[in-house]
């Protein structure tokens, strides 16, 4: 194995997040518009090409890998990408993960176990019909459901992932954390941040600080902080009565860049060293170039070499500040 991955603030680099596709089935109002225009397809890197600089990255240190979008399930051939990737569990790799919107998994769920998936993070931001159709715009509750109850039934640990959204869902908070518990899944909260220009005065009426969440949680449970932390963006406490694990990711009230572990890939090969900063280095050139991998791995160096400190997105004015200009599913949320 080659030395580790080691950025200019002693952060070991370990956590590649992979966007496959820009692509999706949903259109949810705050991650896209609804008339998206997608990139080319010949822009996008091959799955041969994701494996081979998922590789890289796993021989240079990286020890978990999330595959996200777009929706990942729904790039064509996806399944050989995960079947390559899973075959580095054991040789660097320790875990292989997966983002998704749930509405292929009643199609993939054992496939993806079959790969060593063990865990995935579904996204699920209410618990009613009507208003899933109206926050996904094409999406069906229904076949979300569906797919989730097929990972549980290959064995896969869910986890929920649900923006909080300002006259949303604050409502559904306690049916959330209700229907986690009985169902058995883990819950993340994720505060909404300002990537892509949907408009400015549409973002902050988005805007649901977690504070009040964990305020409103407190009202009803008895909150525990725990220090755990994964490298992540996500704190989680503890709700004593159930002994749920519940998480919140607030990139905008508490910043959590100083553990950031992660880099992103783009479909297109482009690596972000940060989710909310423009900067970014192409990967494509570099591997269409060169049949071995040296002049990739050193453009990999490179670009960890100049990984920022940190984000800079910043409401606090009640002014959207910091805001970058990709959609999440062009960096993969
Ligand atoms: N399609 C998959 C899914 O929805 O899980 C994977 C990609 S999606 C971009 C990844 C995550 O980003 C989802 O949990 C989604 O809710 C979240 N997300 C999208 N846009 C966001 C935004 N503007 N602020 C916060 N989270 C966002
Ligand atoms: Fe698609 Fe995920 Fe974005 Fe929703 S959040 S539009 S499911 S990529």
């Amino acid at each position: 194995m080659t030395p580790a991955l080691i950025d200019p603030f002693a952060r070991a680099i370990s956590y590649l997040r992979v966007s496959v596709t820009d692509r999706c089935d949903f259109r949810c109002a705050y991650c896209m518009t609804e008339h998206m225009t997608f990139l080319p397809k010949a822009e996008l890197l091959s799955l041969e090409e994701l494996e081979r600089v998922c590789t890289a990255f796993v021989r240079m240190g990286v020890e978990k890998l999330r595959i996200t979008g777009g929706e990942p399930l729904v790039r064509k051939g996806i399944m050989s990408f995960f079947e390559a990737m899973g075959l580095q569990i054991g040789r660097g790799l320790k875990e292989l993960t997966v983002t998704t919107n749930g509405s292929q998994l009643r199609k993939y769920a054992q496939a993806l176990a079959d790969c060593g998936v063990r865990r995935i993070n579904v996204s699920l931001d209410t618990l009613d019909a009507m208003k899933f159709a109206e926050i996904t715009r094409w999406g069906r509750l229904a076949q979300v459901l569906d797919g989730i109850a097929a990972a549980q039934e290959a064995g896969l640990k869910v986890k929920i992932n649900a923006v909080a959204l300002k006259g949303f869902n604050e409502d559904e908070l306690f049916p959330l954390v209700d229907w986690c518990a009985r169902e058995g899944h883990d819950l993340t909260f994720i505060e909404v941040m300002p990537m892509g220009d949907m408009g400015e005065a549409q973002r902050i009426d988005q805007y649901w600080s977690l504070d009040d969440l964990r305020a409103r949680l407190a009202e009803r449970f008895t909150l525990t902080d725990l220090p755990e932390r994964t490298g992540g963006p996500a704190r989680y406490l503890r709700l004593e009565e159930t002994g749920q694990k519940i998480g919140l990711i607030t990139p905008l009230t508490h910043n959590f860049c100083e553990s950031c572990n992660r880099v992103r890939l783009t479909c297109t090969g482009e690596l972000y060293m940060c989710l909310g900063q423009e900067d970014m280095a192409d990967l494509r050139a570099p591997l269409r170039a060169n049949p071995d991998d040296a002049a990739l791995e050193a453009a990999i160096r490179a670009a960890i070499a100049r990984k920022p400190k940190g984000h800079a997105f910043d409401y606090s004015r009640k002014t959207v500040s910091g805001q970058v200009s990709r959609h999440m599913s062009h960096t993969g949320g």
